[in-house]
C-alpha cells in the first residue's frame, strides 16, 4: 500500500476513535511502530505482507496514540475497527497470528505460525514409512 492508502486507514480509525488531531502516516525503515505525539510511525517491511495486514499495522498504531498496551480495551478497539475493513484478528497475545474476513478467508498468518505449520509438515514427512 502507498502511503496515502496508509493515511486514508489512518484517518478512519482516527475518526471512530474521535480524535481531534488525526495522526500523519510516516513509513520508515525501522523494526517497530509506534505513535508519538502527532505521528504514526509504520515500518517499510510491512508493504512485503498483505494489504490486510498492513491495515492492521496501521490501525494499530493509531490506537497506540489513545490507548498504551494490549490489554482487553485494546484489543477490543482494535477489533472494532479492523471490522470496518472486515478484518478479524485472532490473537496470540499482543498480535494476532491470523487475520480472517467474515467469510473465513485467511488474509495474514503471522511468521510463528507458517513456522509452526512448517514443522508439522516436516515431521509428518518425517514420520511417513516409505514402503
Ligand atoms: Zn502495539
Amino acid at each position: 500500500m502507498k502511503l496515502d492508502d496508509l493515511q486514508a486507514v489512518a484517518d478512519l480509525a482516527s475518526d471512530y476513535l474521535k480524535l481531534h488531531n488525526p495522526p500523519k502516516v510516516v513509513i520508515k525503515d525501522i523494526r517497530r511502530g509506534w505513535c508519538h505525539g502527532n505521528y504514526v510511525v509504520i515500518p517499510q517491511f510491512a508493504e512485503k505482507y498483505s494489504e490486510a495486514y498492513q491495515i492492521y499495522y496501521a490501525v494499530h498504531e493509531v490506537i497506540h496514540c489513545v490507548v498504551s498496551g494490549h490489554g482487553p480495551r485494546f484489543k477490543a478497539v482494535e477489533r472494532a475497527i479492523l471490522a470496518l475493513w472486515d478484518i478479524i484478528p485472532t490473537y496470540a497475545k499482543a498480535y494476532p497470528k491470523y487475520l480472517h474476513n467474515a467469510a473465513g478467508q485467511e488474509l495474514h498468518k503471522s511468521w510463528r505460525e507458517k513456522r509452526k505449520e512448517q514443522k508439522r509438515v516436516t515431521q509428518t514427512i518425517q514420520m511417513t514409512p516409505i514402503v
